[in-house]
């Protein structure tokens, strides 16, 4: 099995619904997302999936939340923008746009670090 990733930074701003604690005010972090691919086989060229291309993808579907205010945009507008939910969220939004490849490599997980020392984890 093989294995790349992608990690990609942006800063945003959101408040926690429901919840009774720090993140229940509104402030901001610095997010690291690192979304994970794997595949049993690499394609004729020795990859098992383009770098540049999943780059570009994440970074389209991350550019909607840099420098945003997350509970304005759908669906944090309804759906608490927990790293938890920002994880899911990007997961759909980048498997949507990734080329089908003759070696089906897929998505693995995405992970979205709030903090240095905390992370959540969506796995499909
Ligand atoms: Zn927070």
């Amino acid at each position: 099995m093989y294995e790349v990733s992608v990690d990609e930074t942006f800063a945003a701003a959101h408040n926690l619904r429901d919840y009774y604690g720090k993140c229940e005010d509104l402030h901001g972090h610095n997010y690291k997302v690192r979304v994970i691919l794997s595949g049993k086989d690499l394609d004729s060229t020795g990859l098992l999936y383009d770098f540049v291309h999943l780059k570009q993808v994440l970074r389209g579907v991350i550019s909607g939340l840099d420098h945003k205010y997350l509970n304005e945009l759908a669906p944090f507008d309804k759906l608490n923008p927990s790293a938890e939910n920002l994880a899911r969220h990007i997961y759909e939004q980048t498997a949507e746009q990734l080329r089908q490849t003759p070696n089906s490599a897929g998505i693995t997980s995405v992970t979205v670090w709030e903090t240095e020392t905390s992370a959540a984890t969506y796995r499909p």
